[in-house]
């Protein structure tokens, strides 16, 4: 499950990049993560993460993770600062000595002369140092960037254009050149720099690059290369005035860094005779970088795109990016998604050239899988119903053995006690039963896990009619051991002892959506949520749950996998990260 164990995968791009290393093309493979940080990281990131720092991983190589910052009108220092710890946490203790930093000290100048490893420390050597994590930033490049671009306008391939946006796109959709296409360099050159000075105000002036405006490929039709954006910056604040285009940015990004594989998604394989384009143009000195293009992640029952995840959270759908119930790295996170589980999901979706959707059982998959493996075993009841076991004496408490997590024999044993009277769950007992319920029934027999044989006997209600207790025997010698301990009882279920139990606030979590594609063909997705993607419910738990460590995963037997949230303290609160199977599968089923 654990990728560590488990071969590398192999896939097309991976095959490229042996390819270049049986060749010895590269000093070394240098890969990059490069997030906008206009939002917080999805699963689809996830995916790009566990590609770029896995490649790393397996060719001996580095990976730098890079703000792509160009845009100052969206972004901001809280993505930056969640996409940092969403990636440490991904990668941190598989791949960090992947991690790429640079040297402090060095500039992008200097790194740009040379590129070489020795201006990339891996992670752990810095952390050894006690220094915090410092990514990359595309932004740090905005001069280097700046001399490039009048590198282009002297060579005669770039032009001030004056035409309105509007009129730029339309004129780039018909194919028609600029009236301005054909200035002389000295007066793009000067344009260029008044831009930069901040004469212009937004949109009156673009520099844009001189390739073929007949070209079929619409991005090689004269694109931007910069625009005017009076704008703060995050992270370079009022310095400039006016901004590169993703395009321009990108590859002399990679280029700076030394990336020798710059992987992205298959949306920008036309993207990539202009990514070539700008790096041939300039005559550069060292080895260029060369892009690869892989199909993106979608996932079923959920949206991935920043911004329909921004427009949940900002209307409130759901209670923030990390809600639980978020398609996002920090959500998966907090609902108790191990790091593990959510690199061997990216492994096993593999790498592939066509855009498809990836059925979320896969995922639920991976982190059952996961769970299954760690999670220590505690009886819980998420809807209590008392039982009275009237022949057990009041005030008497026994111990029962209980096995903390059978996959894994190290993890011992724990005491739970037993007493008179219990709490079992609502839905394990049924008054007007059909043949085939084997749980608790007037007149029948279930086992209590790890205890004694039950009969119920009698059903107490309320005035409202609502059940207020079952008054049950229990067979005193069915205990492990005991005479009657073998009797063929077909129905276990849990419990907890009502005097010992403690209560914890739980969160049940399911779908977000009820279709499988909620943006299919335009559909406004909100017009598809699950109502009942939460419910909270009280629950009586084993007094063992009191020592719940965040860090641990628990299983409540029969119900699912549970994690406590970051918001647990005095009061316990604990997140579903996912049920025992699959009830969708069962939905299915029954429509179909
Ligand atoms: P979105 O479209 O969801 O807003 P984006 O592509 O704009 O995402 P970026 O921050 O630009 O997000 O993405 C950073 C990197 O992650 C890019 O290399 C991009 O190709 C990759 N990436 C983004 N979404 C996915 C996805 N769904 N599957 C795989 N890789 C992805
Ligand atoms: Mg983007």
């Amino acid at each position: 499950m654990e990728p560590e164990n488990k071969e590398a995968p192999s896939d097309f791009i991976r095959d490229i990049v042996a390819g270049d290393v049986a060749e010895k093309k590269y000093a070394h493979i240098h890969t990059r993560f490069p997030p906008e940080p206009n939002g917080y990281l999805h699963i689809g990131h996830a995916k790009s993460i566990c590609l770029n720092f896995g490649i790393a991983r397996e060719f001996g190589g580095i990976c730098n993770l890079r703000m792509d910052d160009t845009n100052p009108a969206k972004e901001d220092v809280e993505y930056v600062d969640s996409i940092r710890e969403d990636v440490n946490w991904l990668i941190g203790g598989w791949a960090e000595g992947q991690l790429g930093l640079k040297e402090k000290g060095k500039t992008p100048e200097t790194m740009a002369s040379n590129g070489s490893r020795d201006f990339y420390l891996p992670a752990v050597a810095e952390r050894a140092r006690g220094a915090a994590l410092e990514p990359f930033y595309a932004s740090d490049y905005f001069d280097q960037l700046y001399d490039y671009a009048e590198q282009l306008i002297e060579r005669g391939r770039a032009f001030v254009c004056d035409l309105p946006p509007e009129e730029t796109d339309e004129y780039r959709r018909q194919a028609k050149e600029s009236p301005w296409r054909n200035r002389s360099a000295e007066e793009n050159l000067d344009l260029f720099r008044r831009m930069k000075a901040g004469e212009f105000p937004d949109g009156k002036r673009s520099l844009r690059a001189k390739i073929d405006v007949a070209s079929p490929n619409v991005w090689m039709r004269d694109p931007l290369l910069y625009r005017i954006r009076h704008a703060e910056h995050h992270h370079t604040g009022n310095r400039w005035r006016i901004y590169p285009m993703y395009d321009f940015a990108h590859c002399l990004s990679d280029y700076i860094e030394g990336i020798t594989h710059s992987i992205c998604t298959l949306e920008f394989e036309v993207h990539r005779p202009l990514y070539d384009w700008i790096l041939e143009s300039l005559s550069l000195p060292r080895r260029l970088p060369r892009q690869y293009e892989f199909a993106r992640l979608s996932v079923s029952y959920t949206v991935m795109s920043k911004r329909k995840l921004l427009q949940l959270v900002e209307e409130g759908v759901v209670a923030g990016w990390d809600d639980p119930r978020m398609p996002t790295i920090s959500g998966i996170r907090r609902r108790g998604v191990p790091a593990e589980a959510l690199r061997a999901f990216a492994y096993n979706i593999g790498i592939t050239k066509y855009n498809g959707l990836t059925d979320v059982a896969v995922l639920e998959h991976a982190v059952r899988e996961d769970l299954n493996k760690r999670a220590l075993r505690r009886l819980a009841v998420l809807r209590p119903v008392k039982v009275v076991l009237t022949n057990f004496p009041a005030g008497k408490v026994e111990e029962v053995e209980a096995v903390n997590n059978p996959e894994e024999p190290g993890a011992g044993t724990r005491k739970v006690p037993f007493s008179r009277e219990l709490f079992i769950e609502r839905d394990d007992f049924m008054e007007a039963a059909p043949p085939k319920f084997f749980r608790l029934k007037p007149g029948g027999d279930a086992r209590l896990k790890y205890a004694y044989i039950i009969r119920c006997d009698e059903v107490i209600k309320g005035a409202d009619g609502g059940i207020v207790e079952l008054r049950c025997t229990a067979d005193l010698d069915s205990r492990t051991g005991g005479a009657t301990a073998n009797r063929k009882i077909k129905g276990t279920i849990h419990w907890v002892s009502a005097a010992h139990a403690i209560d914890a606030e739980v969160r049940l979590y399911d779908r977000l959506f009820t279709e499988a594609e909620p943006d299919k063909d335009g559909r406004d997705f909100k017009s598809v949520l699950n109502p009942d993607s939460l419910q909270v419910v009280t629950a009586k738990c084993e007094p063992a749950l009191k020592e719940a460590r965040p860090e641990l995963r628990y299983q409540f037997e029969r119900l699912g996998y549970f994690a406590p949230d970051k918001d647990s303290g005095e009061k316990l609160i604990f997140n579903r990260t996912i049920t025992m199977r699959d009830a969708w599968a069962k939905e299915w089923q029954k429509k179909g």
